[in-house]
Protein backbone atom coordinates (compact mmCIF):
# COMPACT_ATOMS: atom_id res chain seq x y z
CA UNK A 1 0.00 0.00 0.00
CA UNK A 2 1.66 3.53 -0.82
CA UNK A 3 2.72 5.71 1.76
CA UNK A 4 2.44 9.40 1.59
CA UNK A 5 4.46 12.18 3.55
CA UNK A 6 4.08 15.94 5.12
CA UNK A 7 4.22 18.38 2.98
CA UNK A 8 6.98 20.83 5.32
CA UNK A 9 8.58 23.78 3.70
CA UNK A 10 8.06 22.62 0.07
CA UNK A 11 9.37 19.08 0.94
CA UNK A 12 7.32 15.61 1.49
CA UNK A 13 8.95 14.33 4.98
CA UNK A 14 8.38 12.22 7.53
CA UNK A 15 6.58 12.96 10.64
CA UNK A 16 9.39 13.31 13.50
CA UNK A 17 7.61 10.40 15.41
CA UNK A 18 7.14 8.39 12.12
CA UNK A 19 3.70 7.44 13.53
CA UNK A 20 1.34 6.08 10.59
CA UNK A 21 -2.44 5.80 9.96
CA UNK A 22 -4.87 4.34 7.44
CA UNK A 23 -7.14 6.14 5.36
CA UNK A 24 -10.49 3.68 4.67
CA UNK A 25 -12.86 3.51 2.03
CA UNK A 26 -15.96 3.17 3.58
CA UNK A 27 -17.60 1.44 0.61
CA UNK A 28 -15.83 -1.72 1.61
CA UNK A 29 -14.26 -1.08 5.34
CA UNK A 30 -10.75 -1.63 3.75
CA UNK A 31 -7.73 0.53 3.32
CA UNK A 32 -6.42 2.57 0.48
CA UNK A 33 -3.20 4.34 1.70
CA UNK A 34 -0.98 5.21 4.93
CA UNK A 35 -0.25 8.76 5.88
CA UNK A 36 1.62 10.60 8.35
CA UNK A 37 0.50 10.87 11.72
CA UNK A 38 1.51 14.29 12.51
CA UNK A 39 1.91 15.95 16.35
CA UNK A 40 3.26 18.61 17.97
CA UNK A 41 6.80 18.76 17.12
CA UNK A 42 5.72 18.33 13.31
CA UNK A 43 3.72 21.47 13.95
CA UNK A 44 5.98 23.45 14.81
CA UNK A 45 8.56 22.88 12.12
CA UNK A 46 5.21 23.71 9.87
CA UNK A 47 5.34 27.05 11.54
CA UNK A 48 8.50 27.71 11.56
CA UNK A 49 8.31 26.74 7.25
CA UNK A 50 5.45 29.16 6.95
CA UNK A 51 7.21 32.30 8.81
CA UNK A 52 10.29 31.78 6.68
CA UNK A 53 8.09 31.78 4.19
CA UNK A 54 5.67 34.62 4.60
CA UNK A 55 7.35 38.09 4.24
CA UNK A 56 8.57 37.03 0.36
CA UNK A 57 4.86 35.80 -0.11
CA UNK A 58 2.81 38.70 1.16
CA UNK A 59 5.52 40.81 -1.01
CA UNK A 60 4.94 39.39 -3.74
CA UNK A 61 2.41 41.87 -5.73
CA UNK A 62 -1.48 40.33 -5.04
CA UNK A 63 -2.43 40.01 -9.12
CA UNK A 64 0.90 37.96 -9.15
CA UNK A 65 -0.45 35.84 -6.35
CA UNK A 66 -3.81 35.97 -8.33
CA UNK A 67 -1.88 34.26 -11.08
CA UNK A 68 -1.02 30.99 -9.30
CA UNK A 69 -4.28 30.82 -7.96
CA UNK A 70 -5.60 31.10 -11.50
CA UNK A 71 -3.08 28.36 -12.61
CA UNK A 72 -4.29 25.97 -9.50
CA UNK A 73 -7.76 26.28 -10.93
CA UNK A 74 -6.87 25.04 -14.38
CA UNK A 75 -4.71 22.21 -12.77
CA UNK A 76 -7.80 21.26 -10.65
CA UNK A 77 -9.77 20.89 -13.95
CA UNK A 78 -7.54 18.96 -15.80
CA UNK A 79 -7.91 16.51 -12.78
CA UNK A 80 -10.98 16.73 -11.69
CA UNK A 81 -12.32 13.23 -12.77
CA UNK A 82 -9.53 11.32 -11.04
CA UNK A 83 -9.35 13.76 -7.88
CA UNK A 84 -13.28 12.93 -7.69
CA UNK A 85 -12.55 9.39 -8.28
CA UNK A 86 -10.20 9.42 -5.33
CA UNK A 87 -12.86 11.19 -3.27
CA UNK A 88 -15.31 8.97 -3.71
CA UNK A 89 -13.14 5.90 -2.75
CA UNK A 90 -12.32 7.87 -0.13
CA UNK A 91 -15.33 9.41 1.42
CA UNK A 92 -17.92 7.55 -0.06
CA UNK A 93 -20.14 10.86 -1.83
CA UNK A 94 -21.53 9.06 -5.15
CA UNK A 95 -19.29 10.32 -7.84
CA UNK A 96 -21.40 12.83 -9.53
CA UNK A 97 -21.13 15.02 -6.16
CA UNK A 98 -17.52 14.35 -5.88
CA UNK A 99 -17.04 16.21 -9.17
CA UNK A 100 -19.17 19.12 -7.33
CA UNK A 101 -17.13 19.22 -4.59
CA UNK A 102 -13.94 19.45 -6.76
CA UNK A 103 -16.04 22.25 -9.24
CA UNK A 104 -16.24 23.89 -5.93
CA UNK A 105 -12.81 24.20 -5.63
CA UNK A 106 -12.04 25.26 -9.10
CA UNK A 107 -15.06 28.24 -8.61
CA UNK A 108 -12.80 29.40 -5.38
CA UNK A 109 -9.81 29.65 -6.51
CA UNK A 110 -10.65 31.33 -9.59
CA UNK A 111 -12.99 34.05 -7.89
CA UNK A 112 -10.10 34.33 -5.20
CA UNK A 113 -7.50 34.89 -8.59
CA UNK A 114 -9.43 37.64 -9.32
CA UNK A 115 -9.55 39.59 -5.98
CA UNK A 116 -5.83 39.56 -6.27
CA UNK A 117 -6.80 42.31 -8.61
CA UNK A 118 -9.13 44.07 -6.20
CA UNK A 119 -8.28 43.49 -2.68
CA UNK A 120 -10.97 46.95 -2.45
CA UNK A 121 -10.28 49.21 0.92
CA UNK A 122 -12.42 52.02 1.35
CA UNK A 123 -11.14 55.70 0.83
CA UNK A 124 -13.46 58.15 3.10
CA UNK A 125 -13.48 61.87 3.34
CA UNK A 126 -11.73 63.79 6.32
CA UNK A 127 -13.68 65.98 8.92
CA UNK A 128 -10.40 68.06 8.08
CA UNK A 129 -9.51 70.17 5.33
CA UNK A 130 -5.94 68.90 3.44
CA UNK A 131 -6.16 65.34 4.76
CA UNK A 132 -6.64 61.89 3.19
CA UNK A 133 -7.94 58.81 4.66
CA UNK A 134 -8.35 55.65 3.23
CA UNK A 135 -8.29 51.69 4.69
CA UNK A 136 -5.90 48.83 3.17
CA UNK A 137 -6.48 45.03 4.12
CA UNK A 138 -2.86 42.90 5.24
CA UNK A 139 -2.51 39.66 5.62
CA UNK A 140 -2.80 38.53 9.18
CA UNK A 141 0.26 36.14 9.23
CA UNK A 142 0.28 32.67 9.89
CA UNK A 143 -2.35 30.92 9.49
CA UNK A 144 -3.72 27.59 10.46
CA UNK A 145 -6.95 26.03 8.47
CA UNK A 146 -8.57 23.08 9.85
CA UNK A 147 -10.79 20.78 8.15
CA UNK A 148 -13.48 18.19 8.04
CA UNK A 149 -14.03 15.32 6.05
CA UNK A 150 -17.31 15.74 4.08
CA UNK A 151 -15.91 18.45 1.74
CA UNK A 152 -12.41 17.03 1.33
CA UNK A 153 -11.56 19.40 -1.64
CA UNK A 154 -13.52 21.89 -1.51
CA UNK A 155 -13.56 23.29 2.27
CA UNK A 156 -9.79 23.14 2.57
CA UNK A 157 -9.66 25.27 -0.98
CA UNK A 158 -12.42 27.83 0.49
CA UNK A 159 -9.94 28.24 3.21
CA UNK A 160 -6.68 28.22 1.09
CA UNK A 161 -7.39 30.29 -1.33
CA UNK A 162 -8.88 33.53 0.16
CA UNK A 163 -5.61 33.02 2.63
CA UNK A 164 -2.88 32.66 0.05
CA UNK A 165 -4.59 35.95 -1.86
CA UNK A 166 -4.29 37.80 1.17
CA UNK A 167 -0.82 37.52 1.35
CA UNK A 168 -0.69 34.95 4.35
CA UNK A 169 1.14 31.23 4.78
CA UNK A 170 -0.84 28.46 5.96
CA UNK A 171 -1.04 24.76 7.78
CA UNK A 172 -4.25 23.03 6.68
CA UNK A 173 -4.70 19.94 9.43
CA UNK A 174 -7.31 17.73 7.17
CA UNK A 175 -9.75 15.20 8.37
CA UNK A 176 -8.16 11.58 9.34
CA UNK A 177 -10.76 10.62 7.37
CA UNK A 178 -9.54 12.24 4.11
CA UNK A 179 -5.79 12.75 4.03
CA UNK A 180 -5.70 11.41 0.76
CA UNK A 181 -7.59 14.22 -0.59
CA UNK A 182 -5.46 17.02 0.87
CA UNK A 183 -2.21 15.43 -0.50
CA UNK A 184 -3.46 15.41 -3.91
CA UNK A 185 -4.92 19.32 -3.19
CA UNK A 186 -1.31 20.17 -2.16
CA UNK A 187 0.37 18.23 -5.14
CA UNK A 188 -1.62 20.41 -7.08
CA UNK A 189 -0.96 23.91 -5.32
CA UNK A 190 2.83 22.99 -5.72
CA UNK A 191 2.73 22.19 -9.03
CA UNK A 192 0.60 25.25 -10.18
CA UNK A 193 3.71 27.78 -8.59
CA UNK A 194 3.06 28.42 -4.83
CA UNK A 195 6.15 28.89 -2.75
CA UNK A 196 7.80 26.48 -0.88
CA UNK A 197 6.29 27.28 2.83
CA UNK A 198 3.50 29.21 1.45
CA UNK A 199 1.39 26.20 2.41
CA UNK A 200 2.12 23.27 4.21
CA UNK A 201 0.61 20.09 5.09
CA UNK A 202 -0.10 18.32 8.50
CA UNK A 203 -2.18 15.32 8.39
CA UNK A 204 -2.83 13.65 12.11
CA UNK A 205 -4.46 13.63 15.05
CA UNK A 206 -6.90 16.40 15.58
CA UNK A 207 -5.82 15.59 19.82
CA UNK A 208 -2.30 16.67 18.74
CA UNK A 209 -1.60 18.19 15.34
CA UNK A 210 -4.75 19.79 15.61
CA UNK A 211 -4.63 21.22 19.48
CA UNK A 212 -0.82 21.77 18.62
CA UNK A 213 -1.64 24.58 15.62
CA UNK A 214 -4.58 25.91 17.59
CA UNK A 215 -2.60 26.77 20.78
CA UNK A 216 0.33 27.81 18.67
CA UNK A 217 1.81 31.06 20.16
CA UNK A 218 3.02 32.59 16.81
CA UNK A 219 -0.15 31.18 14.58
CA UNK A 220 -2.12 34.44 13.94
CA UNK A 221 -5.50 32.99 13.08
CA UNK A 222 -7.19 29.71 13.24
CA UNK A 223 -10.07 28.66 10.39
CA UNK A 224 -12.40 25.73 11.39
CA UNK A 225 -14.97 23.86 10.25
CA UNK A 226 -16.49 21.11 12.04
CA UNK A 227 -18.52 20.00 15.06
CA UNK A 228 -20.30 22.04 17.35
CA UNK A 229 -18.13 20.80 19.80
CA UNK A 230 -14.64 20.51 18.57
CA UNK A 231 -15.64 24.23 17.68
CA UNK A 232 -16.24 25.43 21.31
CA UNK A 233 -12.56 23.81 22.41
CA UNK A 234 -11.02 25.72 19.47
CA UNK A 235 -12.21 28.86 20.78
CA UNK A 236 -11.46 27.90 24.39
CA UNK A 237 -7.72 26.94 23.59
CA UNK A 238 -7.24 29.40 21.10
CA UNK A 239 -6.03 32.51 23.06
CA UNK A 240 -6.36 36.05 21.46
CA UNK A 241 -6.06 34.35 17.91
CA UNK A 242 -8.39 35.30 15.34
CA UNK A 243 -10.55 32.24 15.02
CA UNK A 244 -13.30 31.49 12.07
CA UNK A 245 -15.72 29.27 13.09
CA UNK A 246 -18.28 27.09 10.98
CA UNK A 247 -19.57 24.65 12.59
CA UNK A 248 -23.00 22.34 12.38
CA UNK A 249 -26.44 22.59 11.63
CA UNK A 250 -30.28 20.92 11.98
CA UNK A 251 -31.26 22.61 8.85
CA UNK A 252 -35.48 22.84 8.33
CA UNK A 253 -37.47 22.76 5.07
CA UNK A 254 -40.78 24.37 5.82
CA UNK A 255 -43.53 22.95 3.28
CA UNK A 256 -46.64 25.30 2.98
CA UNK A 257 -50.13 24.31 1.94
CA UNK A 258 -49.95 26.25 -1.33
CA UNK A 259 -46.52 24.55 -2.08
CA UNK A 260 -45.68 22.89 -5.24
CA UNK A 261 -45.56 19.51 -3.54
CA UNK A 262 -43.51 17.81 -6.42
CA UNK A 263 -41.01 20.54 -6.45
CA UNK A 264 -40.23 20.47 -2.70
CA UNK A 265 -40.54 16.14 -3.15
CA UNK A 266 -37.30 16.64 -4.98
CA UNK A 267 -35.83 19.73 -2.59
CA UNK A 268 -36.32 17.54 0.50
CA UNK A 269 -34.70 14.19 -1.01
CA UNK A 270 -32.05 15.85 -2.65
CA UNK A 271 -31.70 18.20 0.53
CA UNK A 272 -31.79 15.04 3.50
CA UNK A 273 -29.88 12.30 1.57
CA UNK A 274 -27.40 13.96 -1.14
CA UNK A 275 -23.75 13.52 0.50
CA UNK A 276 -26.10 10.14 2.66
CA UNK A 277 -27.02 13.35 4.84
CA UNK A 278 -23.59 14.14 5.65
CA UNK A 279 -23.01 17.95 4.85
CA UNK A 280 -23.77 21.04 7.04
CA UNK A 281 -26.71 22.23 5.12
CA UNK A 282 -28.25 18.89 4.73
CA UNK A 283 -32.00 18.82 5.19
CA UNK A 284 -32.59 16.81 8.52
CA UNK A 285 -35.92 18.74 9.56
CA UNK A 286 -39.22 18.86 7.64
CA UNK A 287 -41.61 21.36 8.72
CA UNK A 288 -44.66 20.78 7.29
CA UNK A 289 -48.07 22.22 6.75
CA UNK A 290 -50.42 19.57 8.10
CA UNK A 291 -53.43 19.86 5.66
CA UNK A 292 -50.89 18.58 3.05
CA UNK A 293 -48.87 16.07 5.43
CA UNK A 294 -50.37 12.90 4.87
CA UNK A 295 -50.37 13.75 0.67
CA UNK A 296 -46.28 14.48 1.06
CA UNK A 297 -45.75 11.47 3.33
CA UNK A 298 -46.83 9.07 0.70
CA UNK A 299 -45.06 10.95 -1.85
CA UNK A 300 -41.95 11.18 0.06
CA UNK A 301 -41.86 7.37 1.26
CA UNK A 302 -42.66 6.46 -2.08
CA UNK A 303 -39.40 8.13 -3.87
CA UNK A 304 -37.65 7.12 -0.79
CA UNK A 305 -37.84 3.22 -1.29
CA UNK A 306 -36.59 3.49 -4.78
CA UNK A 307 -32.98 5.35 -3.80
CA UNK A 308 -30.07 2.59 -4.38
CA UNK A 309 -27.91 2.33 -2.67
CA UNK A 310 -24.35 1.37 -2.72
CA UNK A 311 -20.69 2.40 -3.82
CA UNK A 312 -20.74 5.55 -5.10
CA UNK A 313 -18.44 4.77 -7.59
CA UNK A 314 -21.66 2.81 -9.42
CA UNK A 315 -23.56 4.97 -11.71
CA UNK A 316 -27.14 3.36 -10.35
CA UNK A 317 -26.21 4.59 -7.23
CA UNK A 318 -28.49 7.50 -5.24
CA UNK A 319 -27.14 7.00 -2.29
CA UNK A 320 -23.50 6.18 -1.18
CA UNK A 321 -22.09 4.70 2.51
CA UNK A 322 -21.44 7.06 6.20
CA UNK A 323 -18.01 8.14 6.53
CA UNK A 324 -17.01 5.41 9.19
CA UNK A 325 -18.37 2.88 11.45
CA UNK A 326 -18.34 5.27 14.40
CA UNK A 327 -21.14 7.37 12.10
CA UNK A 328 -23.46 4.20 11.50
CA UNK A 329 -23.13 3.90 15.38
CA UNK A 330 -23.98 7.26 15.96
CA UNK A 331 -26.82 7.14 13.31
CA UNK A 332 -28.36 4.52 14.72
CA UNK A 333 -28.13 5.73 18.05
CA UNK A 334 -30.51 8.58 16.50
CA UNK A 335 -33.22 6.01 15.29
CA UNK A 336 -33.26 4.24 19.07
CA UNK A 337 -33.71 7.95 20.45
CA UNK A 338 -36.25 8.63 18.17
CA UNK A 339 -38.28 5.37 18.59
CA UNK A 340 -38.16 5.79 22.29
CA UNK A 341 -39.01 9.63 21.96
CA UNK A 342 -42.07 8.24 20.38
CA UNK A 343 -41.60 9.46 16.77
CA UNK A 344 -43.27 7.01 14.03
CA UNK A 345 -40.34 5.62 11.90
CA UNK A 346 -42.03 5.47 8.30
CA UNK A 347 -39.08 3.55 6.64
CA UNK A 348 -35.67 2.60 7.46
CA UNK A 349 -34.06 2.86 10.71
CA UNK A 350 -30.95 0.05 10.09
CA UNK A 351 -27.68 -0.33 8.95
CA UNK A 352 -27.34 -2.28 5.64
CA UNK A 353 -25.96 -6.05 5.92
CA UNK A 354 -23.35 -5.79 3.94
CA UNK A 355 -19.88 -5.15 4.14
CA UNK A 356 -18.80 -1.14 4.30
CA UNK A 357 -21.23 1.61 6.38
CA UNK A 358 -24.12 2.04 4.73
CA UNK A 359 -27.89 3.08 6.58
CA UNK A 360 -30.94 3.08 5.24
CA UNK A 361 -32.45 6.35 4.59
CA UNK A 362 -34.65 7.04 7.63
CA UNK A 363 -38.18 8.81 7.88
CA UNK A 364 -39.85 9.90 11.22
CA UNK A 365 -42.96 11.63 11.46
CA UNK A 366 -45.28 12.92 13.91
CA UNK A 367 -41.73 14.47 15.73
CA UNK A 368 -42.63 16.61 18.01
CA UNK A 369 -39.98 20.29 18.06
CA UNK A 370 -38.27 19.57 20.95
CA UNK A 371 -37.59 15.90 20.24
CA UNK A 372 -33.77 14.76 20.11
CA UNK A 373 -33.97 14.00 16.49
CA UNK A 374 -35.79 17.71 16.14
CA UNK A 375 -32.84 19.22 18.14
CA UNK A 376 -29.22 17.34 17.60
CA UNK A 377 -27.25 16.90 14.31
CA UNK A 378 -27.33 13.67 13.42
CA UNK A 379 -25.35 13.80 10.38
CA UNK A 380 -26.80 10.74 8.60
CA UNK A 381 -29.98 10.21 6.37
CA UNK A 382 -32.36 10.79 8.63
CA UNK A 383 -36.22 12.94 8.35
CA UNK A 384 -37.35 14.25 11.41
CA UNK A 385 -41.04 15.30 9.75
CA UNK A 386 -43.27 17.80 12.05
CA UNK A 387 -46.64 19.02 11.44
CA UNK A 388 -47.76 22.58 11.81
CA UNK A 389 -50.70 24.62 11.57
CA UNK A 390 -49.40 27.63 10.03
CA UNK A 391 -46.56 29.59 9.07
CA UNK A 392 -46.36 31.51 12.58
CA UNK A 393 -45.89 27.92 14.28
CA UNK A 394 -43.61 26.90 11.29
CA UNK A 395 -41.31 29.36 11.88
CA UNK A 396 -40.97 29.01 15.47
CA UNK A 397 -40.23 25.20 15.26
CA UNK A 398 -37.61 26.52 12.48
CA UNK A 399 -35.94 28.97 14.78
CA UNK A 400 -36.33 26.29 17.89
CA UNK A 401 -32.71 24.78 17.81
CA UNK A 402 -29.01 25.82 18.64
CA UNK A 403 -27.91 25.89 15.18
CA UNK A 404 -28.70 28.69 12.19
CA UNK A 405 -27.41 27.39 9.08
CA UNK A 406 -29.26 27.01 6.25
CA UNK A 407 -33.37 26.93 5.62
CA UNK A 408 -35.58 26.49 2.76
CA UNK A 409 -39.40 27.60 2.40
CA UNK A 410 -41.78 25.80 -0.63
CA UNK A 411 -44.44 28.09 -0.97
CA UNK A 412 -46.17 30.09 -3.71
CA UNK A 413 -47.37 33.25 -1.85
CA UNK A 414 -44.89 36.13 -1.92
CA UNK A 415 -45.66 37.08 1.59
CA UNK A 416 -44.53 33.91 3.26
CA UNK A 417 -41.73 33.71 1.68
CA UNK A 418 -41.00 37.53 2.43
CA UNK A 419 -41.83 36.71 6.39
CA UNK A 420 -39.82 33.87 6.09
CA UNK A 421 -36.58 35.27 4.69
CA UNK A 422 -37.36 37.79 7.43
CA UNK A 423 -37.77 36.02 10.20
CA UNK A 424 -35.83 32.44 10.26
CA UNK A 425 -32.72 32.62 12.11
CA UNK A 426 -30.09 31.32 9.45
CA UNK A 427 -27.40 32.17 7.77
CA UNK A 428 -28.91 31.11 4.12
CA UNK A 429 -32.52 31.06 3.53
CA UNK A 430 -33.74 29.43 -0.22
CA UNK A 431 -37.22 30.21 -1.96
CA UNK A 432 -38.70 27.28 -3.63
CA UNK A 433 -34.82 25.38 -3.49
CA UNK A 434 -33.26 22.73 -1.11
CA UNK A 435 -31.41 24.22 2.06
CA UNK A 436 -28.03 23.12 0.00
CA UNK A 437 -26.97 24.73 -2.73
CA UNK A 438 -24.01 27.78 -2.36
CA UNK A 439 -22.06 29.37 -5.20
CA UNK A 440 -18.88 30.29 -4.28
CA UNK A 441 -19.30 33.79 -4.60
CA UNK A 442 -21.56 34.16 -1.95
CA UNK A 443 -21.52 34.32 1.63
CA UNK A 444 -21.50 30.94 3.71
CA UNK A 445 -22.05 30.19 7.42
CA UNK A 446 -24.44 30.37 9.71
CA UNK A 447 -25.72 32.06 12.67
CA UNK A 448 -26.34 31.27 16.54
CA UNK A 449 -24.33 28.15 17.54
CA UNK A 450 -23.33 27.34 13.71
CA UNK A 451 -20.59 29.59 14.34
CA UNK A 452 -19.01 32.43 15.57
CA UNK A 453 -20.13 35.44 12.58
CA UNK A 454 -17.16 34.87 10.47
CA UNK A 455 -18.70 34.26 6.57
CA UNK A 456 -17.03 32.16 4.21
CA UNK A 457 -16.59 32.30 0.39
CA UNK A 458 -17.51 35.24 -1.18
CA UNK A 459 -16.14 39.19 -0.26
CA UNK A 460 -16.27 38.37 3.18
CA UNK A 461 -13.96 35.93 3.23
CA UNK A 462 -11.64 38.13 2.66
CA UNK A 463 -12.34 39.55 6.29
CA UNK A 464 -11.54 36.44 7.76
CA UNK A 465 -8.21 36.41 6.20
CA UNK A 466 -6.79 40.20 6.21
CA UNK A 467 -6.33 42.72 8.97
CA UNK A 468 -7.63 46.18 7.83
CA UNK A 469 -5.17 48.82 8.48
CA UNK A 470 -6.48 52.86 8.31
CA UNK A 471 -4.38 55.37 6.98
CA UNK A 472 -4.68 58.97 7.49
CA UNK A 473 -2.76 61.46 5.01
CA UNK A 474 -2.17 65.21 6.61
CA UNK A 475 -1.16 67.54 3.59
CA UNK A 476 -1.64 70.88 5.25
CA UNK A 477 1.92 70.93 6.64
CA UNK A 478 0.60 71.93 10.12
CA UNK A 479 -0.86 69.83 13.26
CA UNK A 480 -4.49 69.59 12.20
CA UNK A 481 -6.51 68.03 15.36
CA UNK A 482 -9.23 65.86 14.76
CA UNK A 483 -12.80 66.18 16.57
CA UNK A 484 -12.13 69.91 16.45
CA UNK A 485 -9.76 70.53 18.61
CA UNK A 486 -8.38 73.74 18.57
P1 LIG B 1 -14.85 17.29 13.76
O1 LIG B 1 -15.13 18.46 14.62
O2 LIG B 1 -14.83 15.96 14.38
O3 LIG B 1 -13.43 17.47 13.04
C1 LIG B 1 -13.13 18.59 12.24
C2 LIG B 1 -11.62 18.78 12.22
O4 LIG B 1 -11.18 19.12 13.53
C3 LIG B 1 -10.84 17.53 11.82
O5 LIG B 1 -9.73 17.89 11.04
C4 LIG B 1 -10.37 17.00 13.16
O6 LIG B 1 -9.21 16.20 13.10
C5 LIG B 1 -10.11 18.29 13.91
N1 LIG B 1 -10.13 18.15 15.37
C6 LIG B 1 -10.83 17.26 16.12
N2 LIG B 1 -10.55 17.46 17.44
C7 LIG B 1 -9.68 18.48 17.51
C8 LIG B 1 -9.03 19.15 18.57
N3 LIG B 1 -9.21 18.80 19.82
N4 LIG B 1 -8.20 20.16 18.28
C9 LIG B 1 -8.03 20.56 16.99
N5 LIG B 1 -8.59 19.95 15.94
C10 LIG B 1 -9.42 18.93 16.19
O7 LIG B 1 -15.90 17.35 12.56
P2 LIG B 1 -16.07 16.31 11.35
O8 LIG B 1 -16.74 15.08 11.83
O9 LIG B 1 -14.80 16.18 10.59
O10 LIG B 1 -17.07 17.12 10.40
C11 LIG B 1 -18.45 17.10 10.55
C12 LIG B 1 -18.95 18.38 11.19
O11 LIG B 1 -18.52 19.50 10.43
C13 LIG B 1 -20.46 18.47 11.22
O12 LIG B 1 -20.87 18.99 12.45
C14 LIG B 1 -20.78 19.44 10.09
O13 LIG B 1 -22.01 20.10 10.22
C15 LIG B 1 -19.62 20.37 10.18
N6 LIG B 1 -19.42 21.10 8.93
C16 LIG B 1 -19.70 22.45 8.93
C17 LIG B 1 -19.57 23.17 7.75
C18 LIG B 1 -19.87 24.65 7.71
O14 LIG B 1 -19.38 25.31 6.81
N7 LIG B 1 -20.63 25.19 8.63
C19 LIG B 1 -19.16 22.52 6.59
C20 LIG B 1 -18.88 21.17 6.64
C21 LIG B 1 -19.01 20.46 7.82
Amino acid sequence: MKSYKLFIGGKWIKSVKGETFKSIDPSTGKPIAIFQKGNGEDIEKAVRAAEKALPAWKDTPAPKRGQILFKVAKLLKQNKDQLAKLMTQEMGKVLNEAKGDVQEAIDIFEYMGGEGRRLFGHTVPSELKDKFCMTIRQPLGVVGLISPWNFPIAIPSWKIAPALICGNTVILKPSSDTPFCAVKLIEILTEAGVPAGAVNLVTGPGSTAGTALIKHPRVRAISFTGSKETGKFVTENAGLKKVGLELGGKNPIIIMEDANLKLALEGVLWGAFGTTGQRCTAASRVIIHKSVKEKFEKMLLQSTKKLVLGSGLKKDTDIGPLVNKKAVEKVHHYTLIGKKEGAKLLCGGMPVNRPGYFYKPTIFTEVKPNMKIAQEEIFGPTIAIIPVKNLDEAINVANNVTYGLSSSIYTNDIRNAFIAIEKIEAGLTYVNSSTIGSEVHLPFGGTKDTGNGTREAGWTALEEFSEVKTIYIDYSGRLQKAQSIT
